[in-house]
């Protein structure tokens, strides 16, 4: 009896499928990154504190300002007194993937909410989100209901990227899904230890697997402004997700170069016999400036997806930091300060 008392139930009644016992009310740290949102943060702030209450009485909204050029400094810096609001000011526009992981890296809620700061994303969907996670769903995120409002060269390049990137790399990420998104605790941890440089962090999240789930949803109109995401900035993040999670663009080459080979030894052979047969004619320039051409180009090729490679080694190789924070303003400290 003492035994059982100090080992508590015997081996054999532990249930290891049970998932780790999930607070009633966790609390909870909202990332958002921003950069020029103040006209939208103006009205996001307090409808999220006061819509996150339903779920927590700890809550922390984390802004990260992504090196902002508008007044969201001076908005967001003039709720802390009203609102649980933090904010970390990043030295300059570092991109949307290095702002989250600056706010994965300083969010400590049980809970961390990922969400875009312009309004695009719907509050209601989070109740779902928390539905999932007190069942045990470690990461739960939204996908696009329908993409009716993109055009269709981007919706078809957005399938074909996908479709690509999930036949050649080990991870598996859902076409449809963006950053909005809940993660339980140990996702964070988990995330924190992932030191790549050049990061997608879909895929991030892809990588680190634990139990997850799709709610989709349709997302609202911005409140003011406009999308930061041009075709350049996208096909460089594909690019990113390309070359961090598939080494297929590299080994796609010796398949090419081997078949080449082959076709040209063969090419070669045919050549031989009919000389052999028929004599030498004047050969024929068009095939011989097509066929160096055609290596010229795929030679380059090659090596430009070398480069991409060599280029992402560098990079992790300078080992920079992602981001650098220049200043943080938070409603915790502004508490402290106050006269008791
Ligand atoms: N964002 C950012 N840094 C950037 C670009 C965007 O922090 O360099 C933030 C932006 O403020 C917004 C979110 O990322 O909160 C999504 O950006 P946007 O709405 O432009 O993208 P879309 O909704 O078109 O995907
Ligand atoms: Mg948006």
């Amino acid at each position: 009896d003492q035994k059982r008392a100090l080992y508590g139930q015997s081996m054999h009644h532990i249930d290891f499928s049970a998932q780790p016992p999930r607070g009633e009310r966790p609390s909870v740290t909202c990332v958002l990154p921003a950069y020029n949102e103040a006209g939208s943060l103006r009205h996001l702030i307090p409808d999220l504190a006061e819509y996150l209450k339903k779920f927590s009485d700890q809550i922390e909204l984390l802004i990260i300002d992504d090196g902002s050029r508008d007044d969201t400094l001076s908005v967001v810096s003039g709720m802390v007194d009203r609102y649980p609001v933090t904010l970390l000011q990043l030295s300059r526009n570092f991109g949307k993937e290095a702002a989250l992981s600056a706010g994965i890296d300083h969010a400590d809620g049980d809970v961390v909410l990922l969400m875009d700061s312009d309004g695009q994303h719907p509050l209601y969907v989070v109740d779902e989100f928390f539905k999932h996670w007190r069942q045990g769903c470690d990461m739960v995120f939204g996908i696009h209901e329908n993409r009716s409002d993109e055009s269709h060269a981007k919706r078809y390049l957005t399938k074909l990227f996908y479709s690509l990137l999930s036949r050649s790399a080990e991870i598996e990420i859902h076409p449809d899904a963006g950053d909005f998104r809940l993660l339980d605790r140990r996702v964070v941890l988990a995330l924190r230890r992932l030191p790549e440089r050049s990061r997608m962090m879909k895929g991030l999240y892809s990588w680190v697997g634990f139990s997850s789930k799709a709610v989709p949803f349709q997302p609202d109109e911005r409140i003011t402004g406009a999308s930061h995401f041009c075709f350049r900035k996208l096909s460089s993040l594909a690019m990113t997700g390309f070359t961090s999670f598939s080494n297929a663009p590299l080994r796609v080459w010796m398949l090419i170069g081997a078949a080449t080979s082959v076709l040209s030894v063969l090419y070669a052979l045919i050549i031989v016999i009919r000389t052999l047969i028929f004599g030498s004619d004047i050969p024929g320039w068009p095939s011989i400036a097509a066929g160096i051409a055609f290596l010229g180009g795929m030679q380059l090729f090659s090596v430009g997806i070398l480069g991409e490679y060599i280029a992402r080694i560098f990079s992790e190789v300078k080992a920079r930091p992602l981001y650098l924070v220049s200043n943080e303003i938070s409603f915790r400290n502004q508490k402290r300060s106050e006269p008791q």
